[in-house]
């Protein structure tokens, strides 16, 4: 049914973009307010602890974090401050993620790797860099893409044998997952980390902290949803950021 929706509000916004600072070009082909509104089910479906002492400091990093990515904010992705909502999650699972529309989400299994400020402004960085970039209307584009794909297949075998139905089918990747959480590509993961430096720089955050974080989380071994599902080799991973670095410092605050 959703992606029915989808289907039918993709074809009125096929569009080409182009994300902030890397310029890449994107398809998406959802309306974003169709993404928007899912994000937000999803958000409120999930184990809240509103009561957390830490969850004022996770709303003020986030908010500043914001701010510093508007400037890159052209084309008015980024909901206003006063839109944007935070929460911990009642969650082992070391995991955090920012949702279009601008929910963000931090599992309480998360503090334990990000035990300072710029700890928790890393990744902050990094899923705020996924929403300015559109990653999640992209990926939903992907799948709405290969559904109409697996559509015109199916009417274009419908006299064929099963085994030809079958391999057109694999071909056009049925089997792929719907849903709006799904892993981001390794592409969407660097540029995400990319952006999030230069973001967590800007807002007056120590980005050394992030090849740190990323080496220290990789070696506890955690494997989450977000984190840890196509991103870019552990080694890459920190090996980019540093060479980021220079990019990033340029961007902190002047010290008065
Ligand atoms: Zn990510």
């Amino acid at each position: 049914m959703r992606l029915t929706l989808l289907l039918l509000s993709g074809l009125a916004f096929v569009g080409c973009q182009n994300v902030p600072i890397t310029g890449r070009s994107q398809f998406i082909l959802v309306d974003e307010s169709e993404v928007v509104s899912m994000s937000a089910s999803e958000f409120s479906k999930m184990k809240k602890l509103p009561g957390d002492k830490r969850l004022a400091k996770v709303r003020e990093i986030g908010l500043k974090i914001v701010t510093a990515a508007r400037r890159d904010d052209k084309a008015g992705v980024l909901p206003p401050s006063s839109k944007w909502e935070f929460a911990i999650i009642d969650d082992k699972t070391p995991n955090a993620f920012a949702m279009p529309g601008g929910k963000i989400g931090f599992n309480t299994g998360m503090f334990q790797y990000a035990p300072t400020d710029d700890d928790i402004a890393v990744i902050l960085g990094h899923e705020v860099a996924h929403v300015i970039c559109r990653h999640g209307s992209e990926r939903v584009s992907q799948v709405v893409g290969v559904a109409i794909a697996a559509a015109v297949a199916d009417e274009a075998t419908k006299n064929s044998s099963a085994k030809t139905r079958a391999s057109w089918m694999a071909a056009v990747g049925i089997g792929a997952q719907y849903g709006i959480l799904l892993p981001f590509s390794r592409s969407h993961e660097s540029e995400a980390d990319h952006l999030g430096l230069l973001f967590m720089a800007r807002a007056g955050f120590n980005p050394e902290a992030a090849p740190a974080f990323w080496g220290r989380f990789a070696k506890a071994g955690s494997k989450t949803p977000e984190f840890l599902s196509t991103h870019p080799s552990d080694s890459t991973r920190v090996k980019q950021l540093q060479s980021w670095l220079p990019e990033a410092k340029a961007q902190m605050p002047k010290q008065p």
